[in-house]
């Protein structure tokens, strides 16, 4: 795949679609990508399917037109979705995936399986919104879609640190700077603005904390009582894991939340040493080598003995555990 207009030739009608919980990336990407077809193709019918989003991304250009439920049976032309490994991580909007006359997908998940007919899938590329900037034209990337862009990437790589970033990612950051944005404000106010209920929430959590295998491993587990007693939704425990990673001597960073229905959500981030992508995949998740998730049945403490155990068995392969 070259580019997203040599996709778009011939195509009537297009369903975008991300991830459930949809972050950053997922919003910035998907926004990205529909505000280009809305400007630049107006002849084509463009639907984006997405989970309520975060309010913090709201300021982005058409996050009103977003249809959050997947009532219509429309069959589209072209089903476009990114930032998701897997189809079963598209909610309800898989649906449009299954009926679509033509799928592509656009990712940078390590555990992505190339499940579309087109895909455009690099698990090395900082995030999918850097990705989606390499299928546009450059002179077609207005303000309002390199601001959906920059969240993405920023989001992606918390804020140009982790080890995805690349001198690629900074060049495309310099080049959607150019067109205008407003940096410093997309960075305080959707990447480290946190509500009062969200940063007590992140005490608790660290105060919950305990350190497993010599210090190397830390896990934490938030539920049900303390989201409502803080007044918080899943949504809002974005950062608290890569706070943890932060700890002193850890290599790995275990974060639990309970689910509605009392399962466990389960969060993963390393240091480098432990693959994360791996213990997520076997438990039915997903994600990075650095960062991944997967969602587990049982008691949290059984949860997070079974994720210990394969956290020491990588550890051991380094001959340190
Ligand atoms: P987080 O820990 O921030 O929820 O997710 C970290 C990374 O793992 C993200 O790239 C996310 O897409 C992926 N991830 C998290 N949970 C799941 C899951 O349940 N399934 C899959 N396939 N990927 C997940
Ligand atoms: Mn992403």
């Amino acid at each position: 795949m070259e580019d997203l207009a040599s996709q778009l030739k011939q195509v009537k009608t297009v369903a975008i679609a991300g991830h459930v919980k949809p972050d950053g990336d997922c919003v910035g990407s998907c926004l990205a990508t529909y505000n280009y077809i809305a400007t630049w193709f107006p002849e084509i019918e463009v639907d984006l399917y997405l989970e309520p989003i975060p309010n913090i991304f709201k300021f982005l250009k058409n996050t009103d037109k977003i249809c959050h439920g997947c009532e219509s049976d429309k069959q589209y032309d072209l089903c476009i979705v990114q930032d998701c490994g897997d189809t079963g991580r598209l909610g309800k909007a898989v649906k449009y995936f299954d009926t679509a006359r033509r799928t592509v997908c656009i990712d940078h998940h390590i555990s992505n399986l190339s499940f579309a007919d087109e895909n455009y899938i690099f698990p090395e590329v900082s995030s999918t919104s850097e990705l989606v900037f390499g299928l546009l034209e450059e002179e077609k990337i207005t303000k309002e879609i390199a601001e959906c862009i920059y969240v993405g990437i920023v989001h992606d790589t918390g804020v140009f640190q982790y080890s995805s970033t690349s001198s690629k990612t900074m060049g495309v950051a310099g080049i959607l700077m150019d067109k205008g944005i407003d940096f410093s404000r997309i960075v305080d106010e959707t990447y480290f603005a946190k509500t009062f209920g969200q940063n007590k929430i992140l005490g608790q959590a660290l105060l919950n904390s305990e350190l497993y295998l010599d210090g190397q491993m830390i896990a934490t587990v938030i539920t049900r009582a303390e989201m409502d007693r803080y007044q918080v939704m899943p949504r809002h425990l974005e950062g608290i894991v890569s706070q943890m990673r932060n700890t002193k001597g850890v290599e790995a960073a275990v974060f639990l939340y309970e689910n509605e229905e009392g399962s466990w959500k389960l969060s993963l981030r390393s240091n480098g040493k432990v693959n994360v992508a791996e213990i997520a995949v076997r438990h039915g998740g997903g994600g990075h080598v650095r960062a991944a998730g997967a969602t587990m049945e049982g008691e949290a403490q059984e949860v997070i003995q079974a994720v210990l155990e394969e956290i020491q068995e990588q550890l051991s392969a380094w001959g340190i555990c």
